[in-house]
């Protein structure tokens, strides 16, 4: 269970208080906050409620004592949160602005500190609070027209996310991002563009772009095309070498986004598109416009045009009202469709979803052994997918952290284009994460691909230099002169697609 379904709230919704001290344009900014968070699918906590499921602070830097007065406020509602799993506490304006981690540091139990230029960022930050179960301290120098869901505090000095859209026009019945987030609101092209120029000025040579539906990017700015276009865009960005997206909804699938894909090169071969459910039943109740059909259509213009392209998926098993049929519909498209790789899940209600109450919800026992099947069959396909890639001779990039046995058995790891995990071995020159190698694969797993034949070379980048840098940086030592310029406070990596969910980058 989540911390959001054991919190209180005023009929299943949650609900907000905003503490505002200072200035009048506290006072206003508060006002922004509370609309935000309306946006987002809160509520006004009652008067006189004893605590509110999310508190937030607005904070004057200004008055004498504000910070001893914030953290004696904060230490008042430790015991209240802790009693109450759920509950958060988030902190703002112009003292989060100054203090930052200090927050957290001395308050450990506060979950978001967020500035005064990025005060548009509050849902998200509470919802990546609650799904990555830590608190987020995130804040901004200049302010953000577009409330991105782009971390500021970038993880990677190689791959980068770049939000381009936030919120769903769709109302799929299990998801909670429609109540959360709102409608979509795309950001505008030469933003997007301006942000991956100065990422990749930065050394970053991959990008994957983001959205809940990401594919549907255009329809706040009235361009249907618009996301096509974006990628082609990408493909004109020197030193961009890989670019990727997550996650697209099929109904938005259009034919331009395929031919786009084809076309430029740095657009990888790889597509994570969720599927759900192979029954038209069920994708109608789960309010998805396509139909199976369509969905198998889809797949097979990108087979035609992109021939290596590695598809993954996201399925959802035991949907209220699923029947036997149902199921083995799901089992004929992952027959048909040959996915590389299946994120599955077993529905569980979402309180204040439309799926939470509706009529047949199937029995535990029936929907763990679904999902068995469900899982060994894709396990079956993963694996014979991946023993095709055997001979195959790929460029990987390197990849930092994603071969936990990679000290003991002397390999690296890295990522190859279509985003297959592979394991190779050490070469003699040095490598570092960032920089590309050419291997060829000689064994198949069902989820990573092995190359224990010398590298056959390797292409020092400045993704590695950047690496390079930040990490000397990291350590106190001086930086061996890397030849690009970077501010990132930071080191690690983001996997290379974001945790697939149930939903479009969802749940
Ligand atoms: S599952 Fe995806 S498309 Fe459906 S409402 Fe959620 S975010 Fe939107």
């Amino acid at each position: 269970m989540s911390s959001i379904d054991r919190s209180q709230s005023v009929g299943g919704t949650r609900t907000y208080e905003v503490r505002t001290y200072g200035c009048q344009m506290n006072v206003h900014d508060s006002e922004r906050l509370a609309g935000l968070l309306e946006d987002a699918g809160y509520v006004r906590a009652p008067e006189g409620a004893d605590a509110a499921d999310v508190v937030v602070f607005n904070t004057c830097a200004v008055r004498e004592n504000a910070d001893n007065k914030l953290y004696g406020n904060l230490g008042h509602l430790a015991p209240k949160k802790a009693a109450r799993p759920g509950m958060q506490i988030a902190v703002g304006g112009c003292l989060a602005q100054k203090d930052r981690d200090t927050i957290v540091k001395k308050a450990p139990w506060v979950d978001v500190v967020f500035g005064t230029h990025n005060i548009g960022k509050l849902p998200v930050l509470l919802e990546r609070a609650r799904v990555q179960e830590e608190a987020q301290v995130e804040i901004a120098e200049s302010l953000e027209a577009f409330p991105s869901t782009l971390p500021t505090r970038r993880e990677s000095a190689y791959a980068a996310w770049v939000s381009i859209s936030v919120g769903c026009n769709n109302t799929c019945t299990f998801c909670i991002v429609p109540a959360l987030r709102g409608k979509e609101k795309d950001r505008r092209p030469g933003d997007i563009l301006a942000e991956i120029e100065t990422l990749v000025a930065e050394g970053v040579s991959e990008i994957t772009l983001l959205g809940q539906n990401v594919n549907a990017y255009g329809s706040d700015i009235g361009d249907r095309e618009a996301f096509s276009k974006l990628l082609r865009a990408c493909g004109k960005i020197e030193g961009l070498e890989r670019v990727r997206f997550t996650s697209p909804h099929p109904r938005d699938f259009t034919d331009d986004v395929i031919a786009a894909m084809a076309e430029t090169p740095n657009v990888m071969p790889q597509l994570h598109m969720p599927l759900q459910s192979g029954s038209d039943t069920v994708l109608k109740a789960m309010r998805r416009s396509y139909r199976q059909e369509r969905y198998l259509g889809i797949i097979e213009k990108v087979r035609a045009a992109i021939p290596h392209a590695a598809i993954s998926t996201d399925i959802i098993v035991g949907f209220p009202g699923e029947t036997d049929e149902d199921f083995e519909q799901t089992l004929h498209v992952v027959r048909e469709a040959r996915f590389a790789q299946a994120f599955t899940f077993q529905y569980s209600k979402r309180p204040g979803t439309p799926a939470a109450e509706m009529d047949g919800q199937i029995p535990k026992k029936v929907v763990q052994e679904r999902y068995e099947r469900l899982v060994a069959l894709q396990e079956e396909i993963s694996w014979e997918e991946n023993k095709k890639q055997v001979g195959r001779t790929l460029e990987l990039m390197v990849a930092e952290g994603e071969g936990r046995k990679d000290d003991s058995t002397h390999r690296l790891s890295g990522r190859a284009p279509d985003n297959r995990l592979v394991h190779f071995t050490k070469p003699d020159q040095e490598v570092r994460p960032g920089d590309v190698v050419t291997v060829e694969i000689t064994y198949a797993a069902p989820h990573h691909l092995l190359a224990e034949g010398p590298v056959l070379d390797v292409r020092r980048t400045r993704a590695g230099d950047a690496w390079e840098k930040r990490t000397a940086e990291k350590a106190g030592k001086p930086a061996q002169p890397a030849g690009v310029l970077l501010g990132l406070p930071k080191i690690g990596v983001p996997e290379p697609l974001p945790v697939a969910t149930s939903g479009c980058g969802c749940d």
